[in-house]
């Protein structure tokens, strides 16, 4: 970490200067250096370092934090209890406005972070739906102490120091009023609860990592991307805070000769020279098997037949999208002699083409 300049000399001003200096000289400073007016380098740098000076030192609780420790304590001390102005009953409003009030709210229970996975499935399974397992790993309540924290048997004490609640409070008398500072209570960090005899399991964390298999259903119709919610399957929550929710976003793999459009499949038919002038009966793949499909005489490339509901199912409606059978005629790139030979007594019966 780079040393920190004292905040008296950012502001340049003595150490018993008054709030009334500190605020002109912050005042001066910030204009002279504020990013929008002062474009040499190292302005924005220097317009951070006098507002966190200015911070501090506007504020009585933290300069008398920074007079005492330097930047440690100042730090400390926004660590543990600056979590912004509230009011914490009646007497305090007089003390606000008098003087002023912080607190640390006492720690609310946290619900558990999210969890996310990826599954990857086969074209058809997407098609179709599937039942797929994976593990994960997730932090949970410890099996043996119910996320309390305690040995068996034994009960969290209340904190000495707090009398339970978490918070400690000290009334300060200065020349603009009476401060009441409100932080959170350090022997028991907010938890207003002690514990004297951990739990062996977790070593009085309340939390444990386990591998659990999470069974997933994949329904039909599901396209690349898609995301499923198990609500309630990440992470434990903390004190009493539920938990959060597993993620499992879905990878479709590529099929080896069909592409999906929407709910429709998308397959091309190559077909050759003879059956697209004679006309054909030919059996095309689809996803449910093979199906016959009538090709008429005299068809060309790139006419579509539409094979009807035998696409991808709709996800949340009944039915299904089709398949787009695209024909592509192959021109044979070798002939046989006796081919070769048929294929010239054909073309004589051909007019020529005009060119
Ligand atoms: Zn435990
Ligand atoms: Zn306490």
């Amino acid at each position: 970490m780079p040393t920190k300049r004292d905040y008296y000399e950012v502001l340049g001003i003595p150490r018993n200067a008054t709030d009334e200096e500190i605020k002109r000289a912050f005042r001066r400073l910030a204009l002279k250096y504020h990013p929008d007016r002062n474009h040499e380098d190292g302005a924005e740098e220097k317009f951070k370092e006098i507002n966190e000076a200015y911070e501090v030192l506007s504020d009585s609780d933290k300069r008398t934090a920074y007079d005492r420790f330097g930047h440690g304590g100042a730090e400390g001390f926004f660590g543990r209890g600056f979590e912004g102005f509230d009011f914490g009953g009646f007497g305090d409003i007089f003390d606000a406005f008098f003087g002023g009030v912080t607190t640390a709210t006492r720690q609310a229970p946290r619900r558990g972070a999210d969890l996310h996975y990826n599954i990857n499935i086969a074209f058809e399974e997407a098609a179709f739906g599937c039942q797929k397992e994976i593990k994960i790993l997730r932090t949970e309540n410890c099996s043996l102490c119910q996320g309390i924290g305690c040995k068996p048997g034994s009960q969290p004490t209340r904190c000495p120091n707090c009398n339970g609640s978490g918070q400690v409070r000290r009334v300060q008398q200065s020349i603009f009023g009476r401060f009441t500072n409100i932080t959170t209570c350090p022997q028991c960090h907010g938890q207003g609860r002690i514990i004297t005899e951990p739990c062996p399991q977790c070593r009085g964390t309340g939390r444990e990592k386990h591998q659990r298999t999470i069974s997933v259903k994949i329904p039909a119709g599901v396209d690349d991307d898609s995301q499923i919610r198990h609500r309630g399957e990440g992470h434990a929550g903390i004190r009493g805070g539920s938990s959060g929710d597993l993620y499992i976003t879905l990878a479709v793999e590529q099929h080896e000769f069909f592409q999906r459009d929407g709910n429709d499949i998308l397959y091309e038919l190559p077909i050759n020279f003879a059956q697209a002038a004679l006309g054909t009966e030919i059996e095309v793949p689809t996803l449910d098997g093979k199906t016959k499909l009538k090709i008429p005489a005299g068809s060309q490339t790139g006419e579509v037949f539409r094979l009807k509901n035998k696409g991808f199912p709709h996800l949340n409606r009944r039915g299904r999208g089709a398949q787009l059978v695209t024909l592509c005629v192959v021109t044979p790139e070798s002939l046989t002699k006796k081919q070769r030979k048929l294929f010239q007594e054909l073309a004589d019966t051909f007019e020529p083409t005009e060119s």
